[in-house]
């Protein structure tokens, strides 16, 4: 058996690849409903619990913790927020959204008790801390994702 197992071992060659493919999907209710807002308003809106009051961000159509459904229940969130984490990520491929060096934050926007991921600019890598204020800076063109708001910058205060 094993000389049988080395032989297939030494005959066989593997080639690793990436594949590249088109594909669509349905954002659901709760995803769809984001999206427009975001677009059509520049409004970042969210969900809450009437069990629980927790404020979704993303929003999404069930409490992870009681199950409630949640997708009546939207509430306009600011348009800032405050960096809970981060990283610098710092090499590129042809799938990430910015060239390297740049900063991807979770922010937990006001009014939403669940952060979101995104970019930050406007100040350099060494200088992003958490617990710093950014607002969000939205697409002069829509590309009907998340990504209808560019990015989040540091506040001025
Ligand atoms: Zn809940």
């Amino acid at each position: 058996m094993s000389t049988c197992r080395n032989e297939i071992d030494k005959n066989s060659f593997v080639m690793f690849g990436k594949m590249t493919m088109a594909n669509q999907y349905f954002a659901g209710r709760v995803g769809s409903r984001f999206i427009i807002s975001l677009r059509d308003e520049g409004k970042i809106l969210g969900v809450r619990c009437p069990k629980c009051d927790k404020v979704y961000l993303p929003p999404r159509e069930y409490c992870e913790k009681d199950f409630e459904k949640l997708d009546e229940n939207w509430v306009e969130l600011g348009n800032e927020g405050v960096i809970t984490n981060y990283t610098v990520v710092n090499y590129n491929d042809k799938h990430l959204p910015r060239k390297a060096p740049y900063i991807l934050a979770l922010i937990k926007v006001d009014g939403a008790d669940t952060p979101i991921a995104h970019i930050v600019e406007g100040i350099e890598p060494e200088q992003v801390r958490t617990g710093m204020r950014v607002k969000a800076v939205f697409a002069e063109k829509t590309t009907n994702t998340i990504r209808d708001i560019d990015h989040f910058a540091p506040v001025v205060e």
